[in-house]
């Protein structure tokens, strides 16, 4: 696809990772989705054009790289690093959910001794540290390699809540707590005048804004959300930690934010599904998209 302009105030440019001719170091902020499915990986002919992979985004902020979760969308970010010379980056993780984890085993640059890399994660039920979350994935019987085995300079960091970390070069990452079983962390990233945030996996209460989380949104350019379901199917799911498309919209005009990229697509949803709900946001929410592994942002 082309170039598109959505937004009424705000300009964000929307193109094809795949398609894309220049290497996304605008010396702006953009937002790459390498994997856009929530819960697990799916196959198959009718799941080809949204999103097959979990969950993984890629930010770029002039030349400093920050990685969104690391689901299995993270292994060809993997294989685009090795390509593209980036050799340094902050992973910051929303949960330990395998749907956000699953690519850590799998990436390649954590096997080369040229990456450095700040590995982070918030306050989570259970497990505490950063080092654990990846610990227990890398371990027999599940996994013949142990962490250890690591060949790229790997630092392990702890966030406290409602953090304001400086990551330097003018980049400021600010986190809240998210609703889901065993907790979550949002993440807002800012640099440079502009405001991207991520959220998910959260869950919401029907008919109730959640204060904070308008607060912790407010006049960010996009931020890319929870889309699990839609408000028809809500009750039938309200105790799983998730939230809705209808949410987002709600959440983006209390917050007077530019606009909403819907991830965390559930298995049932096939592309045909997709479809149907990106017609209806054409009509209904026009400053909402049906994000797609490959999507590429500019703010
Ligand atoms: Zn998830
Ligand atoms: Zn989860």
């Amino acid at each position: 696809m082309g170039h598109h302009r959505c937004g009424r105030q705000r300009k964000i440019w929307l193109t094809d990772y795949m398609n894309s001719t220049h290497s996304g170091e605008t010396g702006g902020l953009s937002v790459t989705f390498w994997g856009t499915r929530g819960t697990r990986m799916v196959t198959g002919d009718a799941f080809m054009r949204y999103g097959r992979k979990t969950i993984c985004a890629e930010v770029r902020c002039g030349d400093r790289v920050i990685v969104l979760d690391a689901g299995s969308g993270l292994v060809p970010l993997g294989s685009a690093m090795k390509g593209n010379g980036t050799r340094q980056f902050d992973l910051f993780l929303t949960h330990a959910h395998y749907d956000h984890v699953e690519g850590i085993p799998f990436f390649e640059p954590f096997y080369d001794p040229q990456f450095k890399v700040n590995i982070w994660s918030g306050k989570l039920k259970g497990i505490q540290k950063t080092r654990d979350i990846v610990d227990g994935l890398m371990k027999e019987p599940y996994f013949p390699i142990r962490q250890e085995k690591f060949l790229a300079d790997i630092r392990y960091r702890d966030i406290e809540d409602h953090a304001a970390i400086n990551l330097g070069d003018g980049i400021m990452v600010h986190t809240t707590r998210l609703h889901h079983p065993g907790g979550a962390t949002g993440y807002r990233i800012d640099y440079k005048g502009k405001r991207f945030a991520f959220i998910t996996d959260t869950t919401h209460a029907t008919g109730q804004c959640d204060t904070e989380l308008v607060k912790f949104l407010r006049d960010v350019d996009a931020f890319a959300y929870d889309c699990s379901y839609l408000d028809r199917e809500f009750p039938k799911f309200s105790s799983f930690g998730h939230s809705t498309w209808e949410e987002a919209e709600r959440l983006r005009k209390a917050a007077n934010a530019g606009h909403v990229f819907g991830i965390h697509h559930m298995p049932f949803r096939d592309d045909a599904a997709l479809d149907t709900i990106s017609a209806q946001i054409v009509k209904d929410m026009a400053h909402c998209t049906v994000t797609r592994d490959g999507m590429r942002i500019e703010l």
